[in-house]
């Protein structure tokens, strides 16, 4: 059994069983044995499983955010959002079943089509940032295009999971379709990788455990999405609406307590207007309410866990504060948001993903310097840009190297869109129209209409 915290308190919530490998080897080859019939469920009826379990989770909305809450420290209003997330998400893609269209393609001698085959079982390996929302990301395009899921919540943050396997149940989705398997990544997530019959791996987390299971994918050629860190900039220009630019930044990157892979925690300024963007940033940043999560006024909440507050913590050792907000004392992970000002590129805060609510801030000169130094990363995942030149939101829209890049607003993950990173920040699009065609391999079949 593994103890689950309340972040919040550090007060033990429940204990939840951690599975060994003959209980996940006995979950995998349920899913695949339920896989052809799965697969053959007709479209419209597999939408509509689909839709009856979005239907599920939007009347336990309230229920799942509390859980949420109260596991992972996440402010309710974000918690609800995520709830909601995995409705929209699993009601999105019940429009795929009766839409997974193949092509016809002209050849000589007889007809060609193309069918989108789904591959078998998936894994789907969630971190304890976003339990719900990634969770979903994984399980609801993997199940539309016909696969069935197994999914390892993290270790920390099992809850939620837990509870949406069942309601998937509860909703009429056949047992080993999908199973929820909480235990360690080293067991449970680990058997993913090397068991024959799991034939996609869907990881999001470090980028260091991320590097190894795509080598361990490798094995058995594997398919695998990952989606790893992040170290995205935030680039203000001279012309840009300051006053919104430096009101918005401390939810950009403090949202979660930081604990985001899309976190804006690089912010790039104009020199020239460097003062100026800093002074309104203080007051917005001492304002940004890190409060007990439950609370409808809490825009931000706990780290996750102790050793995350000690990782986040010494990233400070030495770096120049600017300033700092608040946080309750006492009991419970707590940090307040901190702006840390950058004097080199080469700063270990700069350059590493803290993963906590610090934010690092840097003066620019030109257009060419911005580009230069917000893709001086590994990383490139996300990314925000505020300016009111038009051409150049385009040019710098197509000169940074990420992912996802949002203009005058720091939107990056839209259930309708692709969503995913650039170099080390990983591999693959989840979400939107992307994301079905992964869980699938393309089957060409030939026709001959000769006598
Ligand atoms: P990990 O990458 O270790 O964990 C993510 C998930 O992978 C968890 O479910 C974990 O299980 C599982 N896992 C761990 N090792 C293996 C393995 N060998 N094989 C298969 N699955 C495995 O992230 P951490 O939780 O340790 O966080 C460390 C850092 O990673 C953070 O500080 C942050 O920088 C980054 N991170 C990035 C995320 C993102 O959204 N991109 C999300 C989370 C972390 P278990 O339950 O045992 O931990």
């Amino acid at each position: 059994m593994t103890q689950v915290i309340n972040p919040a308190t550090g007060n033990v919530l429940t204990s939840v069983p951690s599975l060994g490998l003959a209980e996940t080897d006995a979950a995998i080859e349920r899913a695949h044995k339920v896989f052809p019939a799965w697969k053959a469920v007709a479209p419209g009826d597999r939408a509509r499983l689909l839709r009856r379990f979005a239907a599920l989770v939007d009347e336990h909305i309230d229920e799942l955010a509390d859980l949420e809450v109260r596991n992972s420290g996440h402010t309710i209003g974000n918690a609800r959002w995520e709830a909601g997330n995995v409705r929209d998400v699993l009601n999105y893609y019940a429009g795929a079943p009766e839409r997974l269209s193949g092509r016809q393609i002209p050849v000589p001698g007889g007809v060609d089509l193309t069918f989108h085959e789904p591959l078998g079982v998936v894994g789907v390996i969630v971190p304890w940032n976003f339990p719900m929302p990634i969770a979903g990301w994984g399980f609801a395009p993997a199940l539309a295009a016909g696969n069935t899921v197994v999914l390892k919540p993290a270790e920390l943050t099992p809850l939620t999971a837990i509870r949406l396997g069942e309601l998937a149940g509860e909703a009429g989705l056949p047992e080993g379709v999908f199973t929820v398997l909480p235990g360690k990544g080293s067991v449970v997530g680990q058997r993913f990788v090397t068991h024959p019959a799991v034939r996609k791996v869907c990881f999001t987390g470090s980028t260091e455990v991320g590097k190894s299971i795509m080598a361990g994918c490798a094995e058995q050629v594997k398919r695998v999405t990952l989606e790893l860190g992040g170290k995205s900039a935030n680039i203000v220009f001279a012309d840009a609406d300051l006053a919104k630019a430096a009101a918005s930044a401390p939810a950009s990157v403090f949202d979660n307590a930081g604990q985001d892979c899309c976190a804006r925690s690089r912010i790039l300024v104009q020199r020239t207007v460097y003062d100026e963007f800093l002074g309104r940033l203080e007051p917005a940043v001492k304002a940004f309410r890190v409060e007990d999560p439950a609370r409808e006024t809490a825009e931000m909440g706990p780290l996750i866990s102790a050793g995350q507050r000690a990782s986040v913590s010494a990233y400070l050792d030495d770096a120049d504060v600017a300033f700092r907000g608040t946080a309750p004392d006492g009991d419970g992970w707590w940090f307040p948001p901190t702006v840390l000002l950058a004097h080199s590129p080469a700063d270990r805060h700069w350059r590493e993903e803290v993963f906590g609510p610090v934010v690092s801030v840097l003066p620019f000169d030109t257009e060419e310097d911005a580009v230069r130094l917000a893709n001086d990363t590994e990383y490139g995942l996300s990314g925000s840009l505020w300016t009111s030149d038009v051409g150049r939101a385009l040019r710098m829209a197509r000169a940074v190297e990420t992912g996802a890049l949002s203009v005058n607003s720091h939107s990056s993950v839209r259930y309708w869109t692709p969503f995913g990173g650039m170099k080390q920040s990983g591999l693959g699009r989840e979400l939107g129209p992307d994301a079905l065609l992964s869980f699938t391999d393309v089957k060409n079949v030939f026709i001959s209409s000769e006598d």
